[in-house]
């Protein structure tokens, strides 16, 4: 007697499926795994030389910091910065090349920094681990943590966040990552727009899903690009886009987030006449497994 098989039959399983598919499960925890300690050895062994460039970076300022007419003299000979220049040279110009040369060590490893940690974040949502179970998230809290992750980019773009819409409503899922998404749109909102301009952040709900609308007055985005910018590394215009510091890795993680909660991420826009960004999220619980098969009769 064996009560699974038999129940698998009744269902119109047969034997050779379940053998394929727990073949397939142990593959995919291998895989899994595998991506896992990728993930934890490729953190260790990038963050902490791109840290170490940052830190040199900084020193490498400090030590040629030109004087200021209150504070000490911070002169090459008074630091005792020996950075290039031949004996007898002119030091100051010397001086004034490395820190330039400084400044862009410190720029690009910023980027470099933010590039590592967007790609392991991507890899993660990819499935490197698991999704956390799903749970209530007050959308009043996501909106509180979106306006500060991007006050800064705000404030140095002279851009309002206006929020309208539903209040005291709950969307299921993981509360960063969701908080995570809205933010990346609305850093690209602000980013991809002038100065003095509005984004508009629009929350609401029905029955199955809340909506969370992200409207910017900016670039756009042309027909031929729309389908495209949620591929990894794709960016409309080359040249404006890496002038705005982006990975190109945003909209990818964004996207992801969305399917991992079943749910999705639409974009509305006209070139030239500001873009729209519509995240799509579960309202409700996902269904009881067991519930569901109950009442299936199974
Ligand atoms: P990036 O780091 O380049 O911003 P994203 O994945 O976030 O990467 O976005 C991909 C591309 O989509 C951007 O390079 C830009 O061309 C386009 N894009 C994203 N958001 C907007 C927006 N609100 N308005 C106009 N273009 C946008």
């Amino acid at each position: 007697p064996d009560p699974l098989g038999v129940h698998l039959r009744a269902m119109g399983i047969g034997a050779g499926y379940v053998a394929v598919e727990a073949a397939d499960v142990t593959e995919s925890h291998r895989l899994a795994r595998v991506r896992r300690d990728f993930v934890a050895n490729v953190s260790h062994e990038l963050k902490t030389p791109i840290g170490a460039l940052q830190l040199l970076a900084e020193a490498l300022l400090d030590a040629t910091e030109p004087p200021t007419a209150t504070g000490p003299a911070a002169t090459p000979a008074a630091t005792g910065t020996t950075v290039g220049g031949a004996p007898g040279g002119d030091r100051s110009e010397d001086v004034l090349a490395a820190r330039r040369f400084a400044e862009r060590i410190q720029h690009e490893s910023t980027r470099l920094g933010r590039l590592v940690q967007e790609l392991l974040e991507l890899t993660r949502l990819q499935g490197a681990e698991p999704q956390p179970a799903p749970e209530p998230v007050a959308v009043d809290w996501v909106i509180a943590e979106m306006i500060d992750r991007t006050r800064t980019t705000a404030a140095a773009r002279r851009v309002e966040i206006a929020v309208t819409g539903e209040r005291g409503i709950t969307v299921y899922g993981n509360d960063n990552q969701i908080a995570t998404a809205v933010a990346n749109l609305v850093e690209n909102a602000i980013i991809y727009s002038g100065e003095d301009t509005t984004v508009t952040v629009t929350t609401r709900s029905d029955d199955e899903f809340v909506q969370i609308a992200v409207a910017d007055q900016g670039i756009g985005i042309a027909p031929t690009d729309v389908d495209r910018i949620f591929e990894r590394f794709y960016r409309a215009d080359q040249a404006r886009s890496r002038s705005t510091g982006g990975t190109g890795l945003g909209l990818a993680i964004v996207k992801h987030i969305a399917s991992n909660h079943g749910g999705r991420v639409e974009v509305s826009s006209t070139l030239g006449g500001g873009s729209t960004f519509t995240l799509r999220l579960p309202a409700r619980p996902p269904d009881d497994l067991e519930a569901t098969l109950q009442s299936a009769g199974i």
